[in-house]
């Protein structure tokens, strides 16, 4: 039996402040309006619960494409999880955190749950070409606020910047801005809509057979329960089993999941396969090395610091 290794799952789609360009769910290029769709509370925790009884327990992204702040019923979905000991990772614009929720987070959650902040800038005038109309520096005071309030309690606080034409020239600014002052640094390509890699940004392939690391290790559920492909399904083209029908493993382990895995992983797809010609997979196949700071995982177009001394 398989399980994956973390599940991302709509309690709440279709909410963010944000309109980012590059976002597959709400960008320029999207290939149509995002719907607003929620999961029904009572759903929410009956998955939480068939998920803490999983024989190896996976680790709950509480959003697919949106601002998971944004959902009312995100304080009770993490008392859920914290309550069942699952662990979560959550990636947050940071704009709708205020200081209650800054002081939630750190007084509920320990270094098992992430919490990590697409910010992707380093001066005001990219964030806003990149991101949006909000002050960038407040933002990186709630981030600060986290690490220096949280003592021994608290989330692990990460920091993420998604290179694209606007703003790769303050990569390395970001990198020095932020290395010995949070506990994760994601640096990674944005895609484009097609999900390949810009021209721009290719740097080399890495052409190691396998199949892609989405398809492997993290499981999609949407508001409805429908199972997808992947977290790029933004418009739910892919439908893989229903789990409140079905049951989480049992779709997991099922054969429409296990299809598309044997097909991606032997290169038999065609044009009408969500699946073929992604570029995405490239960013999967991870290698980890150490320095005397950091514990690093890199793929092609996707770098993690992971540091290794206690911050704050
Ligand atoms: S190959 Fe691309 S589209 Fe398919 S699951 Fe992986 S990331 Fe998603």
């Amino acid at each position: 039996m398989k399980y994956p290794r973390k599940i991302a799952i709509g309690f709440q789609e279709g909410t963010c402040p944000l309109h980012c360009k590059k976002c597959f769910a709400f960008g320029e290029n999207a290939k149509k309006q995002k719907n607003i769709a929620k999961m029904p509370y009572d759903r929410a925790l009956w998955l939480i619960s068939e998920i803490a009884q999983m024989e190896q327990i996976p680790s709950i992204q509480p959003h697919i494409f949106t601002e998971p702040f944004a959902n009312d019923d995100l304080q009770k979905i993490i008392q859920a999880c914290v309550d069942r000991n699952i662990c979560m990772s959550i990636i947050t614009n940071g704009i709708l955190l205020h200081k209650e929720w800054l002081d939630f987070l750190i007084h509920k959650l320990d270094r098992r749950y992430t919490l990590s902040f697409s910010l992707d800038a380093v001066t005001q005038q990219t964030y806003e070409k990149v991101r949006g109309n909000y002050e960038l520096k407040e933002l990186e005071k709630k981030v600060r606020y986290l690490i220096c309030n949280r003592g021994d309690c608290g989330p692990r606080v990460g920091v993420n910047f998604s290179v694209e034409e606007e703003n790769y020239t303050e990569t390395e600014d970001f990198l020095g801005k932020w290395k010995g002052k949070v506990d994760a640094i994601r640096i990674n390509t944005a895609f484009d809509q097609g999900k390949k890699i810009p021209v721009r940004f290719r740097k080399k392939r890495d052409d190691r057979p396998g199949t892609c690391g989405y398809l492997e290790e993290v499981m999609v559920i949407d508001t409805d329960g429908q199972v997808r492909v992947c977290q790029f399904d933004a418009f739910g083209d892919t439908m893989l089993g229903n789990v409140f029908e079905e049951g989480i493993v049992n779709v997991w382990n099922g054969e429409k999941i296990s299809e598309v895995r044997r097909r991606q992983s032997n290169d038999e797809l065609n044009h009408n396969d969500f699946c073929y010609g992604c570029e995405i997979t490239e960013m999967t196949k991870f290698r980890t090395c150490e320095t005397e700071n950091y514990i690093m995982k890199e793929a092609d177009h996707s770098l993690y610091y992971n540091y290794k001394e206690v911050i704050g």
